[in-house]
């Protein structure tokens, strides 16, 4: 295969989790009787442009199904997230009401409901329905798209550009980056500026992080990586933040090479952490394999040994991270009975090829288990705060990533 974004052919293996179903294919009682389909998920590292990447398969349109989304707003810690940004960037863009806010991948309008309550016009741009009618009832203008170059052209024909374009956690969603860099170019005004938020590669290798992994994310980017990307697309970075949201993030912000915006110091600095971690060195990524496994192997034996006690093992978070946890360790109900989830459209369903029952949370308290595995291990505050009364009672809280730890 040759890498998505320069061409170069790839020959830096990074993962191999054997095969996985999409990680949002949540089943119904009624498919538990059905065959499922499961695609190899291989992630391969570029060593030209150091873009780390999943391995192409047939039939990728089969992974975006509209039948379940996620809704950004289910989280309060992403809700302040976007509110603070928005402030931010009101004010360091001098924003108002002659100014117009693009975001992509706009979701369910958790982000851009700010805008709107101040007065700056902006637009959504989504794909998922069920997400886009919910920011339409919000009051946020949204286009049912996917963006594209294509796309792009149909904005820039109606005389749509855009001050500020925001993409959060899309940009390492999109298959075709290119194209996709390309659009966000050609709709920015001449000093408009871009800003990408999405989880830093250096903190996912650092905390192995490996079951942020899955097919539907195509792309594991550095600063590194996004030089290339941009510079293909006529664009640049001119400043860049380190966040600690999923695990610790990068955002970019970006404006056409013309544009007058002057490159901030961080650009540099964040470049040489990059290099003086390993992001140029081919062994960094070839020696992350046995990292991944020595985490699946420590969350396996917590399981055994929590069985062969005699204590009771219950999961929190229905998610992606946990899909590809539970697939890649080969973990089935005999050791993780239920995992509990606070959003009605997955409750009542199964995990994906484990075939783990997605129970409401009010279980727990019913049936109060002696361990708490926590698979979304970023918001794992947020969740042990909310099921404090849990640890009250003894249960115990566990991480599986960056190593197996009861908290
Ligand atoms: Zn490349």
């Amino acid at each position: 295969m040759k890498c998505r974004q320069c061409k170069t052919e790839l020959e830096i293996e990074f993962l191999d989790l054997g095969n996985a179903p999409p990680s949002n294919a949540y089943l119904r009682p009624e498919d538990l009787r059905k065959p499922e389909v499961t695609y190899p998920l291989r992630v391969l590292a570029c060593s030209h442009c150091w873009l780390v990447q999943t391995e192409d398969y047939a039939d990728s349109g089969e992974l975006f199904t509209d039948t379940y989304a996620y809704f950004s707003s289910t989280s309060q810690g992403w809700l302040n997230h976007a509110a603070d940004y928005c402030e931010m960037i009101t004010e360091r863009l001098q924003l108002n009401n002659d100014s117009f806010v693009v975001e992509i991948a706009s979701n369910d309008g958790y982000l851009l409901k700010n805008f709107v309550n101040a007065d700056i016009p902006c637009l959504g741009i989504e794909p998922t329905k069920s997400t886009a009618m919910a920011a339409k009832a919000l009051g946020v203008p949204v286009r049912q798209e996917f963006f594209g170059e294509g796309f792009a052209r149909q904005m820039v024909n109606a005389g749509e550009r855009a001050d500020l374009i925001i993409g959060n956690n899309v940009y390492a969603h999109v298959p075709d980056i290119n194209d996709f860099t390309r659009g966000v170019a050609s709709v920015l005004k001449e000093n408009g500026v871009v800003t990408f938020e999405f989880p830093h590669l250096l903190r996912l290798i650092e905390q192995t992080q490996f079951d942020t992994v899955y097919h539907e994310h195509f792309s594991y980017l550095s600063l590194l990586a996004i030089q290339s990307i941009f510079a293909a697309a006529g664009l640049r970075a001119f400043d860049v933040e380190q966040l600690p949201t999923h695990g610790g993030s990068l955002r970019v912000y970006g404006c056409l090479e013309t544009a007058a915006h002057a490159e901030t110091p961080e650009v540099l600095r964040i470049l040489t952490a990059e290099v003086s971690f390993g992001l140029k060195n081919p062994e960094t990524y070839a020696t992350f394999q046995s990292k991944a496994d020595a985490v699946k192997d420590g969350l396996v034996r917590f399981l055994l040994d929590a069985k062969a006690d005699g204590k009771s093992v219950a999961g929190y978070g229905a998610a992606a991270k946990g899909n590809t946890l539970m697939n890649y360790a080969g973990i089935r109900p005999d050791l993780m009975p239920f995992v509990c989830d606070a959003a009605d459209a997955k409750i009542g369903q199964y995990l994906p090829a484990s075939h783990i029952p997605i129970l409401h949370p009010s279980t727990l308290y019913e049936n109060r288990p002696d361990y708490l595995v926590i698979l979304p291990w970023n918001i794992a505050p947020e969740i042990m705060k909310v099921n404090q009364a849990l640890a009250d009672k003894g249960t115990k809280f566990v991480v599986a990533v960056p190593e197996i730890k009861v908290i």
